[in-house]
């Protein structure tokens, strides 16, 4: 199942989308150009990891680590599908990141890599944009670099666990203006979903719609005023944004 939020005529709903056609949990049916695509989920928390492919750590010069790198993206960088990406005045290294993302279906604390894929609901697309101009030291918590308003657009929808056999054999495609700047699979990944899910447990509370970011391929490149970014994990779906400049 495909499950979806989105505004018609100022206001919200849920939905879901199924053959080429939205309907909400009422029964009526709207056609996807009428509406303005919301965040599939109300997270409390976003959890991002770094490095967990390990030609993208090869790229930033890194080492992939043996314990998953994390960090955490503002509730408030949140955006949806085909919604802009507004690109800070006076920043040079603006970069996409495609990314596969994991939704949580239910509150989960301390949970074994055996029963983390319990407390998944499904998957969606991400885009982790970075402002890598802030990323300056050792010491680093990219606050600032990961946490601008329209940093983190997810969507379209999110696919429920059932309708993927394998997440981890899932290609991921990032094109700009159409162009196929970032080609991988989810297979690639270091840490796996199960992995991932287990470990945050180990120290926070993971609840109901909290999102998590698996990390980037290799091919990451700064983006400009009109670029048009693509991000399409095969199964799931393609998550469209544009860039523009604030002001
Ligand atoms: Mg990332």
């Amino acid at each position: 199942m495909k499950k979806l939020r989105f505004r018609y005529m100022g206001e919200e709903f849920e939905g879901t989308f199924d053959n080429g056609v939205i309907v909400d949990s009422k029964g009526s049916v709207y056609d996807p150009r009428d509406i303005d695509w919301l965040p599939p989920s109300k997270p409390r928390n976003i959890v991002g990891l770094a490095l967990n492919y390990g030609k993208h750590a090869e790229e930033l010069g890194l080492k992939a680590s043996e314990k998953p790198v994390l960090f955490l993206k503002p509730v408030s960088s949140l955006t949806g599908h085909m919604s802009n990406i507004i690109r800070p005045s006076g920043t040079k290294y603006v970069h996409y990141e495609g990314e596969l993302a994991v939704i949580i279906g239910k509150r989960c604390r301390n949970v074994s890599i055996r029963e983390a894929m319990e407390y998944v609901l499904g998957y969606t697309v991400a885009n982790d944009v970075t402002a890598r101009d802030f990323i300056t030291n050792m010491f680093r918590p990219p606050v600032q670099a990961k946490g601008y308003d329209t940093f983190c657009p997810v969507g379209p929808w999110i696919v429920t666990k059932d309708e993927i056999p394998d997440v981890h054999s899932l290609e991921i495609i990032t094109k700009v203006n159409g162009e196929v700047k970032q080609k991988d699979s989810t297979s690639s990944m270091i840490h796996r979903v199960e992995e991932i899910v287990s470990h945050i447990s180990s120290f926070m509370t993971l609840s109901e719609g909290d999102i998590i970011l698996t990390g980037t391929p290799e091919g990451i490149s700064p983006v400009k005023h009109g670029d048009v970014i693509e991000v399409t994990v095969e199964g799931i779906g393609t998550l469209r944004n544009n860039i523009v400049d604030e002001g």
